[in-house]
């Protein structure tokens, strides 16, 4: 009830004070959701046609981005460097049509550093599944989107979700889901901390991989709870490698503080990010598989599909 009240009331709440109601609320239900949240049990069972990761590898691990303004697009070179320098590849997924221009140059960089990137929506304005029909009356300008960046992968905003008008999309994977997330606008996991198929059911083109995000958004410990380590991301990296799983974080450019000056509010210290990375690094040497989602989507294809 509360909730959904603060999403009415939401547009007419400065910023600030927005984010110290969510931010109570989130304390207020943390005890309740314990034992779904950050870890949902039961998620770790693995599917039946799943023996592994490639070359023998522990777990899958999967580093994502959601550029969100003009900010975060300033910020992606500055991003991809600071993984690169450390030994990781990652993904950005852009929105089409917001307060930045998605620069061609931008994309053959990413390309060209061995990187990945994807379609984010088409606006961003929370009104992407309002229904079926605005849904496929933007498809089409989304699929024009993928066509022109040429990619296949695609992000909802807010990962609002509905797979099966998702399957409206020329695409190979979808990451608009995650296993368990009490605290997302519309809350339902897939429950699962693996990849899985999805039929199209509407056309003829066959389906597509998703990849639900499986450590918690960093919104929501960072910014909102103000939590100053990445331990949150550490416990649940070691519970999915422990059970052979696919770590898939979201990361985002917009919300990261470069020069750790402390001064945003809506801003976490980089030195969060660089720490998970060098604990991956250090303890996981040589185990992990560090992929781009259209690398996970087409060995997961592969082995669901023989
Ligand atoms: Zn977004």
């Amino acid at each position: 009830m509360l909730k959904k009240l603060f999403y009415i009331l939401k547009p007419f709440i400065p910023r600030k004070l927005q984010l110290y109601l969510r931010r109570k609320l989130i304390i207020s239900k943390l005890a309740k959701y314990k034992d779904i949240w950050p870890i949902l049990k039961g998620s770790e069972k693995k599917p039946d046609y799943f023996n592994g990761w490639p070359e023998g590898k522990q777990f899958a691990l999967v580093l994502t981005h959601d550029v969100e303004h003009k900010k975060g697009y300033e910020r992606v070179s500055k991003l991809m460097d600071l993984e690169k320098n450390l030994g990781f590849v990652s993904s950005f997924n852009f929105v089409p049509e917001r307060d930045y221009r998605v620069e061609p140059e931008m994309l053959r960089t990413i390309s060209n550093n061995g990187f990945e990137y994807g379609v984010q929506g088409l606006y961003h304005d929370g009104k992407l599944f309002s229904s079926e029909q605005e849904f496929l009356r933007r498809a089409e300008k989304i699929n024009s989107y993928l066509k022109e960046w040429n990619t296949k992968g695609f992000r909802a905003p807010a990962m609002h979700h509905n797979l099966d008008w998702i399957g409206a999309l020329n695409i190979d994977y979808d990451m608009s889901t995650f296993d368990t997330d009490p605290f997302e606008p519309q809350p339902d996991g897939v429950g699962t901390v693996f990849p899985f198929w999805v039929d199209n059911k509407r056309h003829s083109s066959g389906g597509y991989i998703e990849l639900p995000y499986t450590l918690p958004q960093d919104f929501t410990p960072f910014v909102l709870l103000k939590e100053s380590t990445p331990d949150i991301w550490i416990k649940k990296l070691d519970w999915l490698a422990a059970h052979n799983a696919m770590v898939l974080v979201n990361v985002h450019p917009d919300y990261i503080d470069f020069e750790s000056t402390g001064k945003n509010y809506e801003e976490f210290d980089v030195n969060i990010y660089i720490d998970f990375l060098k604990y991956v690094k250090s303890k996981y040497e040589g185990k992990y598989w560090n992929a781009l989602p259209s690398q996970i989507a087409a060995y997961w294809k592969s082995i669901i599909k023989p």
